[in-house]
Order: C-alpha cells, then structure tokens, then sequence
C-alpha cells in the first residue's frame, strides 16, 4: 500500500479513490430485489466481458476498468440512518462491483454492511467471484436464513479463467468456498455466465457446472453473453465471439442443452437476468 495524495492510494496494481456517497441503498430493477449495495466502485478483478463498467457512474473507475477502484468511505455510516427508515427487503450486495474484491481485505465495508442489514433483519444476497466471503462465514452461518451466496463459475479451466477474468481468483478457489459455504447451511447459488461461444460452452463445462450445482444444491443460474457496443469495437478481443452470440442458432444450443442438464441432475436452473439498471 503507498499513499499517492490525502484521496488516493496503490495498493498493489491497483490506483485507489475515495469518496462519499449520499446513498448506501439504491432501487433496483433486477428480479429477487429490493435494493443494491455497493461499496466500491469499479472492480479490482477486471473481467473482460464486465458489463458493469457501462453502469459505473464514476468515470474513474469506469474508463479504467479493473485497473481502478473507488472506496465508497462514508456508505456504512449512510446505510446505518437509511435501515432505520427504509422497509425490509432483500440488499443484492455486490450488482456492479465484486464486494470481496480485493480493497475489502483492508475496508471490510461488506463486512460492516453486513452487520447493520443482519441486525435490522434485512435479507442479503450476495453474489462475488471471491473466497474471502469465507471471512465473514461467522455471520453468514448465524444469519443463514437471511442470506443466501451465489458464486459466477464461468468455467472450471484455469487458463480460460486467465482470460477472460485476469485478476479473479481462480475457478478452484471459488468452487471450494462454494462448497465450504453449502456446508455450512448457507444457501447458495452458481451463475454460469457469461457464456461465450468458444470459451465456455463446451458440454465438458457444462456438465461440470451442473454437477457442482448438484452436487451443493445449489441453484444453477445460466446468462449467454449479452453482448453490448462495446464488444463489437475492432480492438475488443471477444469481438467475434461477440457477434457469434447474436446468433439465434447458438443461442437456442445453449438453452437446449443447459435444459436437458437440468432435467438430467434434478436442478432448478433460472435464465439470468439482464443488468439494467444494475442499481
Ligand atoms: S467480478 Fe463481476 S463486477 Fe468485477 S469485473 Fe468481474 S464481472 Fe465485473
């Protein structure tokens, strides 16, 4: 960690702001909630495919996605007055920016937020890419009928990973903190998405998706690529993959063949939902 001026710092690779925010708690549009929160803006992993940069409004971290992050400094102290007013309902943590990213071992605002929203009886689904959920698997267990974890499990490959999600941790690492959370009581889910022709469409994919989803009693999410502008530029590396998920062919493959798993292992499987507004 290097100190760059009173409102920013390095940590690693990563340049780092501060902010304050006047809401903790947004509206949101996406099906299952009530509310979004997110403590950081922009998002240290840097999935390539993100679509979450286009519903950034911070342009620091929007232009420089994966690169730089925006601490939201005041949001726990916002969300401590706003859970006194505001109805119970259900806080998707985490719906444009991963809340266990990496800052989150030093800031612990999900950890924090967490707290308050179990004390007032909220109901937290959570959805990251990061085993450090598992840090704060104390509250979750005491709390599990007022949580429920979803992992994005694109593939079980590592050097897919490496590719598409550069600065995740890895497909292994989620999965074991996946499977330490079911263990544990907590409810679960897995959000295989998204996928993209030739990265993760693959039966062998497929089917060990299904599986770990079975095997966790997990609900298994699926989310073709959504394929927005910014992936039809020629410099975007997904370009042609990009443009192959505009075909109605493929899609319909991939609906055909996710069903059939599903029937096969008994689960209950959701088409994913589309991100706007994400909060
Ligand atoms: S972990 Fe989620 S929010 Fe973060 S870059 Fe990847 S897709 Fe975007």
């Amino acid at each position: 960690m290097t100190l760059l001026s009173s409102s920013s710092m390095k940590v690693g690779r990563l340049t780092v702001y501060f902010s304050n925010v006047k809401t903790a708690l947004s509206k949101t549009g996406l099906p299952d909630l009530d509310y979004a929160l997110n403590p950081y803006a922009g998002c240290s992993f840097g999935c390539i495919y993100c679509y979450a940069r286009l519903y950034t409004s911070d342009r620091r971290a929007s232009k420089k996605w994966g690169e730089v992050v925006v601490v939201k400094s005041n949001i726990v102290k916002v969300l401590e007055r706003e859970v006194e007013k505001l109805p119970r309902g259900v806080v998707g943590l985490g719906t444009i920016t991963d809340g266990y990213q990496t800052v989150e071992s030093i800031f612990k605002l999900a950890r924090k937020s967490l707290e308050l929203l179990f004390n007032r009886e909220f109901h937290v689904s959570i959805q990251t890419k990061s085993p450090m959920v598992l840090r704060d698997l104390d509250i979750l267990a005491a709390k599990r009928e007022n949580v429920d974890v979803g992992f994005t499990i694109t593939t079980l490959k590592d050097e897919i990973a490496k590719l598409i999600e550069p600065h995740a941790p890895p497909p292994l690492a989620r999965l074991r903190a996946l499977k330490s959370l079911s263990k544990a009581g907590v409810r679960t889910w897995v959000f295989y998405g998204p996928i993209i022709p030739g990265f993760n469409d693959d039966a062998e994919t497929m089917k060990n998706i299904a599986l770990l989803s079975a095997e966790t009693g997990a609900t298994l999410y699926y989310d073709p690529l959504r394929v927005k502008p910014f992936m039809l530029s020629t410099d975007y590396p997904l370009r042609k993959e990009a443009l192959k998920a505009r075909s109605r062919w493929w899609l319909a493959r991939i609906e055909a063949a996710i069903k059939r798993l599903c029937v096969d292992y008994g689960l209950e499987c959701r088409r994913g939902f589309e991100a706007t507004p994400l909060t």
